[in-house]
């Protein structure tokens, strides 16, 4: 389709949807008009895709996940269908803007953060790299709260985001499934004195899937996201008379719960979890069936994989489907159910492990909580001989009237992976080390990657332009081609121009702040960017604690040489989250208190922009030179934000944690500020408990003076949370080790500053990240999982080969 071609069907379809001249559409007519159009450009290779696969019989790959984030799809789309410059150049010729007619796109925010983003670049790489691939989850009615600051304080609000439709999904009615919870369960023989389990007094609940083409990039693939939708069973609307028995229907899949790396034990939480995994699992025993083959083939055709442990009610249910229904024997159907699950570890935090009281799941799905029972009777008669009491009974999946989601999920799979080399050792050495006595082959690590797609080429045009003049358009098919900018490291016409790109995008954001915000900042200072969830061990009050530091320095030293920073948060607290919540609030106060003093010649400014999410992301993450990635080390899975910031040529200033660790690696010490403990020194000073915090409050001046202003009133509006934030660091002995880490974080910042005052030595440093970014790209870590977990062979296009650091 060229330029012409576009600007007649686009014009055509304007008129068609709306029945008047396009020119007087709005922005949103506009870009539901250009979504339908496109979607009916993909819908045949969408078509054609499928179609194959089953011809084929190839094997396929199913990714549960109770979380998808994927950003806005339009320029996605675009992109992936070569259709960017053509569309971008057409709309200019009919008047309108690219840009601009996006903004007319709702950004889903079906997840929390980086599970949910992780899920969603997956789905992108899985298309991309041609592999038979689909994702499995919830449409929520809800996407997660919108985030506003009153008086500092997060409000969380409604975010209707299917108010104006969604261009992009199908509802596909006609392949609807029954899912059942409640009731109770009798078996009873059949005339072969086989037993057969009868439900009695069940409440079914229709699942309707709404399909979204995943578009591989450039390759013809199009693959689906199919997300479930609760309603009432056609013909059962009279079992529903009331609005709160119709309520409890819709209810099902009407919110986003918004806790991250927090365990939600309500009976909400677990009807969903079953409803999309039960509603998963049969349509894809549909789909076997058609293909006509024995049961015992089936792991050879079909994977599942679950995202964390929310979705590892797949594995009861689909021994449910296979013996109760298609009538395999215990042994056939644990044998097939193994070599088809694998699952993925997210956390090691204790609060984020799920564990279901037995009574719950016993009550919610009796059929469900018999095959586990009796999973876990199995497990443990098999392997006491083996591993004796003591062992065993810790592998348990039934323990103190409670059921181990992570345990059933290790035992009820094929493979377990940790995300980061440092998570991965950690689970197998001590968080899971039970497990990996037992099962040391199921054991392996996939560390995350993102979507250079998304992260660098549609959110960084300017990087993306200058990338392609230097060294090619390849490292876009294979992103460790991004090496070969290495060859210009030093070369002071690339230098100058990255830095040029970089202060564009600095400006971009800088205008959004003006508009937003009302706050002037300043493109030629650092930006210093801390984007993520807000959570205690991710410690963004260490990142407050430098800038009062910082603050309390250039007071005493008004003539100080020290390079401008803008200190740039965004973070969303879970609404219970109450210490998380008074950190919001303080780094509001802080941002008010120092953006206000015109007495510091504004060499920092703070802002905490409001409603972080994947849209935000795309627009700091290009602007960004110093990316924070300050957790205790130990407690960060991953992380992925790092990646994006990374390939984005920003600096990383981190502990050595999560990939962070791997970031390390590749780029090089000379690369990147890191400072901190290792996690090997946190488990020192865990096992000597011999740390004091506050001695460290009281011997160390500046910790002193620093702790000081949390609670004498320096920082206004802070008197109720100043206290108890310093009790948290004081009194409470500093759980996560904000002070011992204070000093090295301090010393790593000047050296950034030091760094940054010599131009082309940071934008030298800049580059090296860049050039060093590919091995982070989501298309190898999916290769990986395709290869090691999966088995199965991408279109031998995309064969893609990984370095060594
Ligand atoms: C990448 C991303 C995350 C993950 O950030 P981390 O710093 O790795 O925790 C969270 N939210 C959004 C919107 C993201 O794009």
């Amino acid at each position: 389709m060229d330029v012409n071609q576009f600007k007649e069907r686009y014009v055509k379809k304007f008129e068609e949807m709306y029945a008047f001249d396009y020119k007087e559409g709005s922005i949103r007519e506009q870009f539901l008009t250009l979504g339908y159009l496109i979607k009916n450009m993909y819908a045949p290779e969408w078509r054609q895709t499928s179609d194959t696969y089953l011809e084929n019989k190839s094997k396929q790959v199913f990714y549960f996940s109770m979380e998808f984030l994927p950003g806005t799809m339009l320029k996605s789309n675009l992109l992936n269908l070569g259709l960017l410059d053509t569309v971008s150049d057409g709309l200019k010729e009919l008047g309108l803007n690219l840009d601009e007619v996006a903004t007319g796109e709702m950004d889903p925010a079906l997840g929390n953060g980086g599970l949910g983003r992780l899920a969603a670049c997956f789905m992108d790489s899985i298309a991309s790299n041609g592999l038979a691939g689909h994702g499995n989850g919830i449409r929520y009615q809800y996407g997660l709260f919108k985030q506003k600051f009153i008086d500092g304080n997060q409000i969380e609000l409604p975010e209707n985001w299917l108010r104006n439709g969604n261009v992009w999904e199908v509802r596909r009615e006609n392949k609807a499934v029954t899912v059942r919870f409640g009731g109770h369960v009798t078996l009873d023989e059949d005339e072969n004195g086989v037993k057969r389990p009868e439900y009695h007094n069940t409440m079914n609940i229709l699942a309707v899937p709404y399909d979204t083409a995943q578009v591989g990039y450039d390759n013809g693939v199009v693959n689906n996201l199919r997300l479930w939708s609760a309603e009432i069973p056609y013909g059962e609307e009279y079992l529903y008379p009331t609005d709160e028995a119709r309520d409890q229907v819709k209810q099902i899949t009407e919110y986003l719960y918004p806790d991250d790396s927090n365990y939600e034990g309500r009976m909400l939480r677990l009807k969903q979890e079953y409803f999309f995994s039960s509603a998963g699992v049969q349509s894809i025993i549909r789909y076997y069936k058609k293909m006509d083959l024995d049961w015992s083939f089936f792991p050879d055709k079909i994977a599942m994989h679950i995202n964390d442990t929310h979705p590892t009610l797949v594995i009861p249910e689909l021994m449910r489907i296979l013996m109760d229904e298609e009538g395999l024997s215990w042994e056939q159907a644990w044998e097939i159910t193994k070599k088809t699950v694998s699952y993925t570890n997210h956390t090691i935090l204790q609060e984020a492990l799920e564990r279901w009281p037995v009574d719950m799941i016993a009550q919610l799905l009796p059929r469900i909580y018999q095959i586990i029972v009796e999973i876990n009777r199995r497990h443990i008669e098999k392997k006491i001989p083996l591993y004796g009491e003591d062992l065993t009974y810790r592998t348990a999946i039934i323990d103190h009237g409670q059921i181990q989601m992570a345990n059933l999920a290790i035992i009820g799979s094929h493979s377990i992976n940790g995300v980061a080399k440092l998570h991965t050792d950690i689970l197998m050495n001590q968080t899971l080390h039970d497990f990996y006595l037992m099962y040391p082959n199921k054991f392996n690590n996939k560390t995350n990657g993102v979507t250079m797609r998304r992260w660098v080429q549609i959110s960084n045009p300017g990087l993306t332009a200058l990338l392609d003049d230097v060294i090619g358009t390849k490292w876009k098919k294979a992103p460790n081609e991004l090496v070969v900018l290495k060859a210009f490291a030093n070369d002071k016409d690339v230098l100058k121009r990255l830095d040029e790109v970089k202060l564009n995008n600095k400006k971009k954001f800088a205008k959004y702040v003006q508009e937003e915000m009302g706050i002037t900042i300043d493109p030629t200072a650092i930006f210093d960017v801390q984007i993520k969830r807000l959570h205690a061990y991710k410690r963004q009050l260490l990142n407050v604690l430098h800038i009062l530091d910082r603050y309390s320095f250039i007071k005493e030293n008004p003539n100080t040489d020290i390079p401008k920073r803008v200190f740039i948060f965004g973070a969303k607290a879970a609404p219970s989250y109450h210490y998380a919540k008074q950190i919001i609030k303080l780094i509001n106060e802080v941002a008010n208190m120092i953006n206000n003093d015109d007495s510091i010649n504004d060499l920092i400014k703070v802002v905490f922009v409001e409603n972080y999410g994947v849209s935000l992301a795309e627009l700091i993450i290009p602007a960004a030179d110093i990316s924070e990635q300050i957790s205790l080390a130990g407690k960060e899975a991953s992380g992925t934000s790092n990646m994006k910031l990374m390939a984005n040529g920003a600096l990383t200033l981190a502990t050595m944690d999560g990939a962070t660790v791997e970031i390390h690696d590749y780029v090089g010490k000379d690369y990147i500020y890191i400072f901190g403990m290792t996690n090997d020194e946190v488990q020192t000073l865990n096992e000597n408990r011999t740390y004091h915090s506050r001695h460290l409050y009281e011997t160390n001046p500046r910790i002193n003076k620093v702790l000081n202003m949390l609670v004498d009133g320096s920082i206004p509006n802070t008197e109720e949370i100043g206290q108890d934030i310093f009790d948290s660091l004081v009194k409470y002995n500093d759980e996560y080790y904000l002070l011992q880490d204070f000093d090295s974080y301090i010393e790593a910042h000047k050296r950034a500053d030091t760094d940054f005052k010599d131009r082309m030595k940071w934008n030298k440093k800049a580059l090296m990240n860049i050039a060093n970014a590919g091995p982070f790209s989501a298309d190898y870590t999916i290769h990986r999982y395709a290869d090691e977990i999966w088995k199965m062979k991408p279109g031998e296009e995309n064969i893609l080969l990984q370095p060594e650091a």
